[in-house]
């Protein structure tokens, strides 16, 4: 569902005509393996184009023109090999729609101390060409992402290649389509919020159908498509006995596969890459999509639980950046706490919907009784999470302003069995520590639900937000609440003056 490698980002080398011919030359040619080695480079999962030296106003201009149209291209990356000056790139720069990132990088690593001449001063010169250029990108407040380096130096290329992950979320996001069956959960604050600034500012969309119109396709789903996912289910998990064919319960298990086949058929039909729903309007579902959400969210779609269309575009923006990385993104909300003081945990899971694609071991399939909703009880797979570093990522509406908030946690090995749980959970410590990660999360306004990632880092989310030009707050191991209480003022002040 999600390949990267379609991608392109453009590799656009900046100079004048004042070197002449023959050192024009050899810039193209050095930007030209540059591009290549980038494109090549494991860090980077998207091509590399090598767009031809631009040297004057209008050629700057159009590159910039044809980069904002090229569906595939999700960035640009700018490099000053020599010299350019930067008023001849306030016109393209005004115009500019795609990601920004200035490379600042020189072709030779070395300085070679024997041979150095003026000639070899005039051909490398992007230690004073790219400060012309940062300046002016500056000066036209705009957003980028600044990487220092030799264009060989794996860190360089990490930096990079993040940013590469954040374009391909942020890319994904235009002209996406969300689905919201039914309203928020009545009264809930968070998961509410101005879909009109949303797409304004994020380029998605969010639309509700009633839950008639998905029932009417759930209902049409045909036997024969039921038997067959039925036994793919037989073949991917451990199925409790009561679901078995001949089992008391199979008829549940029959009732979870169509209405997965339902939701799938309703989102291919509809172009959509996410959708929300809320137990408080199931009207002519006999359970809950449980399990259902859980395997549409492995298959890439976004979700989030109880009409919060926020969350559910963040997690399907994750699964993008995340796209080809071992470890998944998944929806999360966290649950409750063990306040052992010295070995705090926040345990993450949610009614039904966690995602399988942060399952370690198969899953089993098991039917337990929802205590809300009212429906029949529903299928899930259970499953454990594996431990490691993780990050929780939460979008929220400031009335004036998104603010994305990301707190680095632990996730931990589960350390007990939960024989009694009857849904996927999680085990993580926030960073810095229990409660100061907690406080700082909630005097930062961040929500229940959260995007759960096991392969972005707080590098990718915070090249995302830059893109989308909202607020970012990181909290991890350096936070400091005091400082951070000051920073959440000081932000308040700068988005009541920058209104643009
Ligand atoms: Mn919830």
């Amino acid at each position: 569902m999600i390949d990267l490698k379609e991608l392109e980002v453009w590799f656009i080398t900046g100079s004048q005509h004042l070197y002449g011919e023959e050192t024009l030359r050899q810039v193209a040619e050095h930007s030209q393996e540059i591009a290549g080695s980038l494109s090549n480079a494991n860090q980077i999962p998207v091509r590399v184009i090598f767009k031809p030296v631009v040297k004057t106003p209008d050629e700057i201009y159009q590159v910039i023109l044809d980069a904002n149209v090229e569906p595939k291209c999700i960035g640009l990356i700018a490099w000053m090999h020599t010299f350019s000056p930067a008023k001849m790139w306030i016109r393209g720069l005004s115009i500019l729609k795609k990601p920004l990132l200035h490379f600042h990088t020189q072709f030779n690593r070395d300085i070679p101390w024997d041979s150095i001449d003026m000639d070899f001063m005039n051909t490398n010169q992007s230690a004073h060409g790219d400060r012309e250029f940062g300046f002016i990108v500056s000066r036209m407040r705009l957003n980028r992402k600044v990487v220092v380096g030799h264009w060989q130096d794996p860190e360089a290329l990490a930096q990079i290649g993040a940013w590469t992950r954040a374009a391909a979320g942020w890319n994904d996001w235009q002209g996406a389509k969300f689905v919201r069956f039914g309203d928020n959960m009545r009264y809930v604050a968070v998961t509410d919020g101005d879909k009109v600034e949303a797409e304004m500012k994020f380029g998605y969309s969010v639309n509700t159908h009633g839950i008639g119109d998905l029932v009417q396709v759930i209902n049409e789903v045909t036997e024969e498509a039921i038997e067959s996912l039925i036994s793919e289910f037989e073949q991917q998990y451990n199925i409790v006995d009561s679901l078995k064919k001949g089992g008391a319960q199979h008829e549940s298990l029959r009732e979870s596969a169509k209405i997965e086949i339902g939701l799938r058929t309703f989102l291919q039909q509809g172009g959509y890459k996410g959708f929300t729903d809320t137990f408080e309007d199931l009207h002519g579902m006999i359970q809950l999509p449980g399990m259902a959400a859980q395997r549409l969210m492995n298959e890439g779609y976004g979700f989030a639980g109880e009409g919060d269309w926020k969350t559910a575009a963040l997690v399907r923006a994750c699964k993008v950046m995340g796209a080809g990385l071992p470890g998944g993104n998944a929806f999360m909300e966290d649950y409750t706490y063990h306040f052992d003081p010295n070995n705090s945990l926040v345990l993450g899971s949610h009614m039904l919907e966690i995602d399988e694609s942060i399952a370690s071991g198969k899953p089993s399939v098991e039917i337990h009784p929802l205590g809300i909703g009212g429906k029949a009880d529903p299928v899930r797979l259970v499953f454990n999470v594996a431990g490691g570093e993780a990050l929780n990522a939460s979008i929220i509406d400031m009335g004036n302003r998104f603010r994305l908030i990301i707190n680095e946690v632990q996730a931990v090995e589960p350390q007990n069995d939960l024989p009694h749980l009857p849904v996927a959970r999680v085990l993580w410590k926030p960073y810095p520590d229990m409660k100061t990660g907690c406080a700082a999360w909630i005097y930062a306004g961040g929500a229940h639900h959260t995007a759960y990632s096991q392969n972005l880092t707080a590098e990718h989310l915070r090249d995302f937000a830059e893109m989308a030009e909202i607020e970012f707050v990181r909290i991890g191991k350096d936070t400091k609440l005091d400082q951070l209480r000051n920073e959440l003022k000081w932000s308040e002040i700068y988005y009541q003056v920058n209104k643009s």
